[in-house]
């Protein structure tokens, strides 16, 4: 199966904070697949460490202020490009991240609260008929 997933997943240090979300889950069901990991902030131009992001209303905000909508959805549109390029079966995102976050998302107050939500690669996935689940599903 050819799998596309969120690098932060696969122990890549690529968060807002510098650390990595390593699954021991993720990389057992990975091991012998096709791999592509994206992750979709630096993809789109955001640096390592960076200030974390939230949706608000139809722009992504970083609590330093900065509107990081234009390097969001440009990173969501690279990410398209490799599952389309590499035609994935499935891709594995980030649970409640902005970008890749499946079903649930911070509500854009930075206070930790979630609502029902997609973050943007995760839409912009789903939009186009590819299959996403968070890591939480495997
Ligand atoms: Fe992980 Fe996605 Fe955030 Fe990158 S954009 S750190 S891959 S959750």
């Amino acid at each position: 199966m050819k799998i596309l997933v969120s690098k932060c997943l696969t122990g890549c240090p690529c968060r807002y904070d510098g650390k990595s979300c390593g699954n021991e889950k993720v990389t057992k069901f990975l091991s012998g697949h096709q791999v592509f990991a994206v992750c979709p902030e630096q993809d789109g131009g955001l640096s390592t460490p960076r200030s974390p992001a939230e949706i608000i209303g139809d722009k992504i905000i970083a609590k330093n202020g900065n509107d990081v909508t234009k390097e969001y959805t440009l990173g969501a549109q690279k990410a398209l490009q490799v599952a389309k390029e590499n035609n994935v079966d499935l891709c594995i995102l980030k649970a409640k991240s902005p970008s890749c976050g499946k079903g649930m998302i911070y509500d854009g107050t930075f206070s930790g609260n979630l609502i029902e939500g997609n973050g943007v690669t995760c839409k912009l996935l789903q939009e186009n008929g590819f299959k996403v689940i968070s890591e939480n599903e495997l």
